[in-house]
């Protein structure tokens, strides 16, 4: 309070005391009207006036705030007057320029607005007191007394001092009100990073590139608060719409305007009104006739802009900045998605082409093979002459060894079809006791060679959609490895279930089992047993790989239900049942 000390001096204690408290309730709160209140409130009884009004002076306006009875009457104006209106008022003018109080008799009336008139025409006495802050006034109080009782010596140090703690009480409350409104804003813009974060999160977590940009522009939309949205990719100049929340226009081709080119050359947003959006292609002038705005933010990764992202909001009314910036955390993401997607698509691409090598290589050794395989089952049935004892045994082997060959042949074949999606299963009913007969008739040589006990449990009979052969394929693979590893004659049971929607055929044995680090990986390509009596075993580990493939392929699945080393293992192959 030192402000306050020093003009208190040699005032009658009373007054200082009232005016200290005056002092700190001006100085009390930071709302703006709550502020003014106070300062008019307390002004006009501690100088003993009838009337005070208090004005902001805003660059060269004059704003009437408020005006105060002595009767305990407060109004609150809000009228602007032009700062030249005050001219004929001498008094507020020496106020204004001077920065100091200016005392004197009544207004001029005849200068007065009208509808201060009548209220000016009581006045006897008036006290202008100029609100200043650094060097400037920032707003005036005008004390009125109805009695020729001129604003004395005691009331003028008073005055002083009000008009000093209101032009500081005044502006802290302004500054505090900006400060509120600068936060404010600073909160909204931090609760849009805040969704960009969320959208991001929410994003990531969908799988599927058109679901994931869809999901992208909602939620861009929402944020800056879009009616339309859409997602293109840059091509020569052009854009190409690569995603929209309805997938409506998606694949069409859309020129780039010039505002538009040297934003993206920036890496900024732009806007546009409807007007300067005149770029539509022939007959997709109605897609964009409903928009008023547009704003299209570039989709930049590592320097380079892949692409837009464009908003477009049915009622004619500005972008705020805060959504503009929103929209640029959007873009970010959307390059980000956009760029993956296309190394996905080039991995996909690469993989296609590594399945297309493979099956013009396999065919290719398949041909050689077969003649191999010709001139081997020839020469052993003597058709070249008699086959000396020990020449026998190695072309026996070559056989075996051929044939071997062959059946990799066909499983990698079978491998890149899969892999290339080149395999279409034919699907219709099968039904699956007949394909478990089928299967178990194709494995008895081999059961009968381990003398393995083979059973097929009374299951429900039922009917699935599937790919027969393939289903014979599957049912193969799995009788064979249960036949295989095993270290003593094993016991195979084979049994059909319906559950729900699916048909699960299980395929249990009684032999080696699979230890649980192996479980993880027997589904991968080429990939075997660590087991020391697996390697004793024919095989190539594409059994299991291929097998699932197939059971996917036609809206299956193949499973390790469970195994136990030294006891056996259940594999369970799941398809979708006809309805019945
Ligand atoms: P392969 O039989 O040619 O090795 P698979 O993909 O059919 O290839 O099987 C992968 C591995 O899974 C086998 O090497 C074996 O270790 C294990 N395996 C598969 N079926 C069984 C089974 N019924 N019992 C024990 N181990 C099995």
């Amino acid at each position: 309070m030192a402000l306050a000390r020093s003009p208190l001096q040699g005032q009658p204690q009373e007054d200082g005391g009232e005016l200290v408290q005056m002092a700190l309730d001006v100085a009390g709160s930071l709302d703006p009207r709550e502020v003014i209140a106070r300062i008019l409130e307390r002004g006009t009884h501690a100088v003993r006036a009838d009337r005070g009004t208090l004005s902001s002076l805003v660059d060269d306006q004059v704003v009437v705030e408020a005006t105060y009875g002595r009767g305990g009457e407060l109004t609150w104006v809000g009228q602007r007057y032009s700062l030249d209106y005050f001219e004929g008022q001498p008094l507020v003018k020496q106020a204004i320029e001077s920065l100091q109080p200016a005392f004197g008799g009544r207004l001029a009336l005849d200068q007065a607005a009208p509808e201060f008139r009548q209220a000016l025409a009581n006045v006897r006495q008036v006290a202008v007191l100029p609100l200043v802050h650094g060097g400037k006034a920032i707003g005036m109080l005008v004390f009125s007394r109805y009695e020729e009782k001129p604003f004395a010596g005691d009331d003028r140090v008073a005055l002083t001092l009000l008009s000093a703690i209101s032009g500081l009480a005044l502006r802290n409350a302004r500054l505090y009100e900006e400060g509120e409104a600068a936060r404010q804003r600073a909160d909204e813009t931090a609760a849009r990073l805040r969704a960009a974060v969320d959208a991001a999160e929410d994003v990531a977590s969908q799988v599927r590139l058109d679901q994931v940009l869809g999901r992208l522009l909602e939620r861009a939309a929402a944020s800056v608060g879009a009616d339309g949205t859409s997602l293109a990719r840059l091509e020569g100049g052009e854009m190409v719409i690569e995603s929209t929340p309805t997938g409506e226009l998606v694949g069409t081709r859309w020129p780039l305007m010039p505002k538009v080119l040297a934003g993206v050359a920036t890496g900024r947003a732009v806007e546009l009104s409807a007007a300067e959006y005149t770029g539509a292609p022939p007959g997709m002038e109605s897609v964009v006739q409903p928009y008023q705005r547009f704003l299209v933010a570039p989709l930049v990764v590592g320097g380079e802009t892949i692409g837009l992202l464009a908003m477009g909001r049915k009622a004619d009314e500005p972008f705020d900045p805060a959504a503009v910036q929103a929209l640029q955390q959007f873009s970010t993401l959307g390059a980000l998605l956009l760029r993956n997607a296309r190394l996905i698509a080039q991995a996909r691409d690469a993989e296609q082409a590594k399945s297309e090598f493979m099956s013009i290589a396999v065919h290719e050794l398949r041909a050689p093979l077969t003649v191999t395989g010709g001139y081997l089952a020839m020469a052993l049935e003597g058709d070249f002459g008699e086959v000396p004892k020990a020449l026998r045994h190695v072309l026996e082997t070559a056989q075996r060894k051929t044939e071997e060959a062959k059946a990799l042949a066909a499983e990698l074949l079978t491998v890149a079809r899969l892999e290339g999606k080149a395999l279409t299963p034919n699907v219709k009913p099968v039904s699956v006791a007949e394909a478990v007969r089928e299967a178990l008739a194709r494995a008895r040589p081999r059961a009968e060679i381990v003398q393995a006990n083979v059973q097929m449990e009374p299951g429900d009979d039922v009917t699935v959609l599937a790919d027969e052969a393939l289903v014979g394929k599957i049912l193969d693979n799995l009788l064979n490895n249960a036949l295989t590893y095993a270290d003593r004659p094993p016991t195979i049971r084979v049994g059909a279930s319906r559950e729900g929607e699916q048909v699960a055929v299980s395929v249990a044995d009684d032999g080696i089992g699979i230890s649980p680090q192996d479980q993880g990986r027997i589904f991968a390509r080429f990939a075997r047993g660590t087991d020391p009596l697996v390697a004793e075993k024919p095989g190539n580990g594409l059994g299991l790989y291929l097998s699932r493939g197939l059971a996917e392929q036609m809206g299956g699945s193949l499973q390790l239900q469970s195994s136990h080393p030294g006891k056996g293992s259940t594999f369970v192959l799941r398809l979708p049942a006809v309805a019945s």
